[in-house]
């Protein structure tokens, strides 16, 4: 199936719905039903059927498609937030008395959740660095349920050998679980790598916009039929047919806005790593990038997020270079229309001593503005160093 029947008619079933070009917002927590018998036969079939907006809604079943398709998975559930997805997503993997390996350097709400709040549920995770598949076999034990990945990760940018570590997974019979939120399923497709479930924070591209916060989970019809039945009934982490609808106006210029991104953020790349102000670029697709070869491999390209490291060693310089910045915004997440800035220097701080990233480590996100505004805006800045 192509790019354009997925996002253009893929589970848009317009006759039923006056041939609505857009999608409607089923706005409604419950649905009826003519009979007993006919409600006695609908109760069974929560997973197919609308019966209460926890479960299924039919806006939220169009994305669940699309998601599904691009993923090139056979089924998806569209969650609250990245997060649910993630939580789902790995209570669906573990039980007690298990152990998990994670890439070091996940989401940090991710290694909150394995390193945390899974302890108290028995649980032993080992953390590695995923550049070396060979530290993920060295972690192996025979009690290890899940392999957990995220390539990039999204400061540091280091990749896994997705394939690799799948195929490795699958001989000791372990799920895996890949957060492809920094790619999008347009730059990088897990599950054709072998990846058991591939989740995403839809906060970021496929909203696309800065203004909803919600995750996907693909993956095969008996999980995906399994989870929701356990962990997304329970957890009740459902995304608001608003939101859903939101996310399906944004998947609609995906494609457009990601390449636009792409193209401005190799620029801006190349323009940073000339700069004799700038230390280290770090960008799957940068000419100097250290897994270069395995990102060509296994990205089909790169999106707006890179980390850069200033040539200073001091703080406020790196805090000036930020302050000094017009259209890139001092904030946290990432994938709408406005270029966005987050220093490592903020987690340096009185209450914190955990110093994990660099002090001069500075992450963009490139937006959609206009590129040549964006470079005089770093040349600018960068004045302050
Ligand atoms: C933002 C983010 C998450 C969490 O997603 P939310 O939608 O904020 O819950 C998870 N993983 C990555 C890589 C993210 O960037």
């Amino acid at each position: 199936m192509n790019l354009s029947e997925i996002i253009n008619q893929l589970g848009e079933n317009r006759s039923e719905y006056f041939n609505a070009v857009a999608p409607p917002i089923i706005k409604t927590s419950n649905f009826c039903f003519a009979t007993v018998d006919q409600m006695r036969e609908n109760i069974h079939k929560e997973f197919e059927v609308p019966f209460y907006t926890r479960g299924v809604n039919p806006t939220v079943t169009i994305l669940r498609t699309k998601l599904a398709a691009l993923e090139q998975t056979e089924d998806a559930l569209i969650t609250s937030s990245g997060c649910a997805a993630i939580s789902a997503s790995v209570f669906s993997a573990l039980s007690a008395g298990d152990h998990a390996i994670c890439v070091k350097n996940c989401y940090s709400w991710t290694n909150t959740l394995l390193n945390t709040l899974l302890k108290r549920f028995d649980v032993e995770v080992t953390m590695v660095d995923g550049t070396d598949v060979n530290n993920f076999r060295d972690a192996l034990r025979p009690n290890t349920k899940l392999i957990y990945l995220e390539s990039p990760t999204s400061f540091m940018m280091e990749l896994q050998n997705i394939e690799a570590v799948a195929q490795l997974a699958k001989q000791h019979g372990i799920t895996t679980i890949l957060d492809n939120s920094y790619s999008t399923p347009l730059y990088q497709k897990p599950a054709t790598l072998g990846i058991d479930i591939v989740v995403h924070s839809a906060s970021k591209y496929l909203g696309g916009h800065s203004d909803l916060i919600a995750g996907v989970i693909c993956s095969s019809k008996e999980r995906i039929r399994t989870i929701f039945e356990t962990e997304f009934l329970t957890f009740g982490g459902i995304i608001t047919p608003d939101n859903a609808w939101l996310m399906l106006r944004g998947l609609r210029t995906l494609p457009l806005r990601l390449k636009h991104i792409s193209e401005s953020t190799a620029q801006i790349v190349q323009y940073l790593e000339h700069h004799p102000k700038v230390d280290k670029v770090l960008w799957p697709f940068a000419k100097d990038f250290p897994q270069l070869t395995l990102a060509k491999k296994q990205m089909k390209n790169a999106g707006g997020l890179y980390s850069f490291t200033l040539k200073t060693d001091q703080i406020p310089k790196v805090d000036a270079f930020c302050n000094a910045l017009k259209y890139f915004l001092l904030a946290c997440s990432w994938g709408g229309y406005e270029s966005l800035v987050f220093p490592a220097s903020v987690l340096y701080d009185s209450f914190n001593n955990n110093k994990v990233l660099p002090y001069n480590l500075i992450r963009m996100y490139v937006g959609l503005e206009e590129p040549e505004v964006l470079i005089a805006d770093i040349e600018k800045a960068l004045e302050e160093v």
